[in-house]
């Protein structure tokens, strides 16, 4: 009888639970015309910085990268990879114009909470020794030419203001890195710095960001890659830019050829559907005010603001009875990959859904309709996500095409995406194909293909490291 009742009294609370999930529905809908809004100001605000640094939003930084990697390069090539959760050391043997890529390994580890909170000094040791460790093992299908020092490409996945091809000054951190001191600093000289004490002997020779190393990776393989986009633990996107597109760049004399622009649009904020949820996180998240469509689009917060409504419908709403634990209010419990797997539960009773409340955020106990609610409450926010990655990606390629008299959609242009959340959440990613499709018309999307290209940040920065090797002058034939 006990517990006849208290089911009942938790399905009552249900009921009073749901105008909290009507309301949120309600206020991260992104109908078409709010896409729109979207797309057209992401594009503005695009033009704004290319014309004046600091004028929008997006701080359309030039990467130095004038010539992508056209297969011809040969040699062995060393890369870093400083993400949002990994660290990756890369290495690459290219054989040129037939052979390409004759072998490449890597390793990966993730990135201890210590040295994101640590000094600069810690995270540089922690990258060299881990580059230290991995160079010793060469061997097999690897070998350096003679008279040459081992040449690095390092992707930095930050916001970096790029002082020419190899340097580059760190404006702030994101994505929940917190490392004291390095703002402000060139960070291939803190890694320089830091591969002397490691008694390591290598050059870089590019800096890029991954978005950056992403493109010319798969650039490499497509010569249709025009747009890179991640989608991961934070995102950003970069596009292929006409020099004479970029004002503030006019000041170096007459421009000619193309550069890769860093959008850095993780920073954009203008007409997005935000909730009390969105702005509670923001205040309490580490760069507050900074990164709001990172914020609602990318993997390391939409878990987050799940948690957040979550927390208020058992707060206010009785949601769970009582039978959960402190955890629900624990930061950042609910991580994205668990909403996926809840999205993913065919099963009549939602199991796995089950499961993970009880594992993750201690409830002992749940109705169906609780856990249907879960679903719906991470579904509404995906939704929101995924739609708006999808615009924001519409946006870039509605400026592309409107300045190259209609050679971008016209034709096929293929954007190269990465990253776990575009990986891994089917949900996600088909309700940014959605969106897509809703702006641009069902043949316009035809031409714009999204290619997956795992890892290729790594790769690419291998690659631009050699389309920009410090022998490059000495070795062409
Ligand atoms: C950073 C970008 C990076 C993106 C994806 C963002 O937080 O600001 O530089 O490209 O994450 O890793
Ligand atoms: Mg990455």
């Amino acid at each position: 009888r006990g517990r006849a009742a208290a089911v009942q009294v938790r399905s009552s609370a249900m009921a009073a639970a749901t105008p909290i999930l009507d309301d949120l529905r309600l206020r991260c809908a992104t109908p078409l015309p709010l896409l729109r809004h979207v797309a057209d100001a992401m594009a503005a605000d695009m033009r704004a910085g290319l014309a004046v640094d600091g004028a929008g939003e997006l701080k359309m930084i030039p990467s130095y990268v004038y010539s992508l990697p056209t297969g011809d390069e040969t040699g062995l090539f060393y890369a870093l990879d400083l993400g949002g959760t990994n660290f990756r050391v890369l290495r690459v043997q290219l054989g040129g114009k037939d052979r390409r890529v004759i072998d490449s390994e890597s390793e990966q580890v993730s990135i201890p909470k210590e040295i994101m909170h640590g000094t600069t000094e810690e995270l540089f040791n922690f990258i060299a020794a881990r580059l230290s460790n991995f160079v010793a093992k060469e061997g097999g299908n690897f070998r350096l030419q003679k008279g040459r020092k081992r040449e690095i490409g390092f992707t930095f996945s930050f916001p970096v203001k790029q002082t020419s091809i190899d340097s580059g000054i760190l404006i702030k951190w994101t994505k929940g890195f917190a490392v004291s001191g390095t703002a402000g600093r060139d960070v291939v000289a803190c890694l320089n710095a830091a591969m002397e004490r490691q008694g390591l002997d290598m050059l870089v020779s590019a800096l890029v960001n991954d978005t950056v190393g992403t493109l010319a990776g798969a650039h490499y393989w497509d010569e249709d890659v025009m747009v890179a986009v991640i989608l991961g633990t934070g995102t950003n996107a970069c596009y292929i830019e006409k020099n004479d597109f970029i004002p503030k760049l006019l000041h170096l004399g007459p421009v000619t050829g193309n550069t890769i622009i860093n959008t850095e649009w993780g920073a954009f904020s203008d007409g997005l559907p935000l909730t009390e949820f969105d702005r509670d996180m923001d205040a309490e998240s580490i760069n507050p005010g900074e990164q709001i469509f990172e914020k609602t689009i990318s993997g390391m917060y939409l878990g987050e603001i799940v948690r957040r409504v979550l927390a208020k419908m058992a707060q206010e709403h009785d949601l769970f009875g009582h039978s959960f634990a402190d955890k629900l209010a624990q930061p950042f419990v609910l991580r994205t990959p668990h909403l996926c797997a809840m999205q993913q539960d065919r099963s009549n009773d939602l199991g796995e859904v089950e499961l993970i409340l009880r594992d993750v955020i201690g409830v002992k106990e749940s109705s169906l309709a609780e856990r249907r609610a879960i679903v719906d409450v991470s579904d509404c926010i995906v939704k929101r996500g995924g739609r708006l990655a999808g615009a924001g990606i519409a946006g870039i390629l509605q400026k592309m095409e409107s300045d190259s008299n209609g050679q971008v959609l016209g034709r096929r242009t293929a954007v190269a995406m990465d990253g776990g959340l575009y990986e891994n959440y089917p949900q996600y990613r088909s309700y940014m194909t959605e969106a897509m499709v809703e702006l641009f018309g069902p043949q316009d999307s035809e031409h714009v293909v999204v290619e997956h290209t795992k890892d290729g940040s790594g790769i690419g920065a291998a690659l631009l490291a050699a389309a920009n090797s410090k022998y490059a002058a000495q070795s062409s034939t």
